[in-house]
């Protein structure tokens, strides 16, 4: 089984069964020599590492969470788990995986008919084809329910079968520019409900860009895209989507797994900050000695353990049946503003050195082990951001505690 992390202070760990901790020992040998080491270069170069792609299938990294496509029995916990681990090692790759089997293997999970799964589900789970999630556009983030403006109209074709044609544009959407397919949320113009549709790419009056100059979560390509009459046959759009209440479902379920990613950044970021302060040497002592940042430790480790304990209880309840929205809202929030701090003091104790990417550095004789809580900031603060900010997904507790929702 895989050794107990330092940061899971209270051996939570040894909640997940004999053949998940075997599972995520594979896992993290991958991610600590496939993915961590390169994690830097790949944000710099504002790259994803795609080519990894087939290696994060085999893995099932993305076909754990769906009976068909499962290399074994696992638990809603096991993988929140693996999607901290990812994101310890490099917050970007959870995005990049997260969008493809989160988001977009999510909606065609949730809302696909047998045939559309018994298309996509497999070649998605193996990693064949790149999948992207659709919601966001540029006048519409946190008000997509009330506000999405890209249209659907459905027409009749010569032969008798339906069609529909989309119209609009989306932003921020991530793997958007080279995804083979794109889950597209559009609003019927005949009865005004959000619905689904797979858009396969390339195709006539799709348009993707990637969005430069990010500075956060760089690994991961986002994109513009426009959509101009793009024509959808009636078989690619997912029947069991009937309005913005279904949309909501997928993002239940992903929104918990983006708490256990908001955890990873803080792990990654309280992991490298430790290790830095018991190299790095000042007033001839490690910096680990001193009180202040003694506290500083302490501090970062009291919320990454609170945020664990949230997470594995809200994907308790995914198994149980009995998560709602406000139950993953809440994880979402505490757990994203539990890593703010986190990333903040962790960044702090590593100095000057804490603003720049690092490898293993030698100052004056001292050897400073790789440090890069650098990337760990900045990433933490889309993650802040994206599937609901911190306030949205507070108004969805604050709905659930007065009844009142204060955002319509
Ligand atoms: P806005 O909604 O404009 O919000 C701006 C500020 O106003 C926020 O602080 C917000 O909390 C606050 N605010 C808004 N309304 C209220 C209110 N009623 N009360 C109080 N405060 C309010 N989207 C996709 O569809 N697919 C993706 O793959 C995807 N990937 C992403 C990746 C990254 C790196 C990022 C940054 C975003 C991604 N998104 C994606 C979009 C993301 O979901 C949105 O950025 C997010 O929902 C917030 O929307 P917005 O950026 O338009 O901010």
């Amino acid at each position: 089984p895989a050794e107990l992390l330092d940061a899971d202070f209270y051996a939570f760990q040894h909640q997940l069964t004999a053949t998940e901790q075997r599972a995520l020992a594979g896992i993290r040998r991958f991610l600590d020599t496939e993915v961590r080491p390169f994690a830097d270069d790949h944000w710099e170069r504002a790259e994803s590492p795609r080519h990894l792609f087939p290696r994060f299938a085999e893995l099932g990294l993305f076909g754990n969470a769906f009976p068909e496509t499962a290399l074994f029995e696992n638990s809603s916990v096991f993988r929140g788990w693996v999607a901290m681990e990812i994101s310890r090692a490099d917050p970007s790759t959870a995005t990049f995986i997260g969008v493809h089997s989160g988001l977009a293997m999510t909606s065609i999970a949730v809302g696909g008919s047998p045939a559309q799964k018994a298309e996509w589900m497999p070649r998605l789970a193996a990693g064949e084809l790149v999948a992207a999630f659709g919601l966001t556009e540029p006048g519409h983030g946190s008000d997509t329910a009330r506000g999405l403006e890209t249209t659907a109209e459905r027409r009749i074709r010569q032969d008798g079968t339906d069609e529909w044609v989309l119209n609009g544009s989306k932003r921020w959407i991530g793997n958007g520019a080279f995804a083979d397919l794109v889950v597209i949320w559009a609003r019927d113009v005949a009865d005004d409900q959000v619905k689904g549709f797979l858009v396969r790419t390339p195709t006539p009056g799709f348009v993707g860009t990637k969005i430069e100059r990010k500075q956060s979560l760089r690994a991961v390509e986002n994109a513009d895209i426009v959509l101009q009459d793009v024509v959808v046959p009636e078989s690619d759009r997912l029947p069991k989507i009937h309005g913005f209440r279904d949309v909501a479902v997928v993002l239940r379920l992903t929104r918990a797994d983006v708490a256990w990613q908001a955890l990873g950044v803080g792990v990654g970021a309280y992991e490298a900050a430790l290790a830095y302060a018991k190299a790095r040497v000042q007033f001839g002592k490690p910096i680990a000695s001193f009180q202040l940042v003694q506290q500083k430790l302490a501090d970062a480790l009291a919320g990454i353990t609170a945020s664990i304990a949230l997470c594995m209880r809200v994907s308790q309840m995914q198994d149980e049946g009995t998560q709602r929205d406000h139950h993953s809202a809440m994880a979402k929030a505490f757990v994203s503003a539990r890593m703010r701090e986190t990333v903040a003091l962790c960044r702090e104790i590593c100095g000057g050195n804490g603003i720049q990417l690092g490898s293993e550095a030698q100052y004056d004789g001292q050897i400073v082990p790789g440090y890069s809580v650098a990337r760990y900031f900045a990433d933490a603060e889309a993650v802040f951001t994206f599937e609901g900010t911190f306030d949205m997904n507070s108004l969805i507790v604050g709905r659930a505690i007065t009844g009142i929702a204060a955002f319509v």
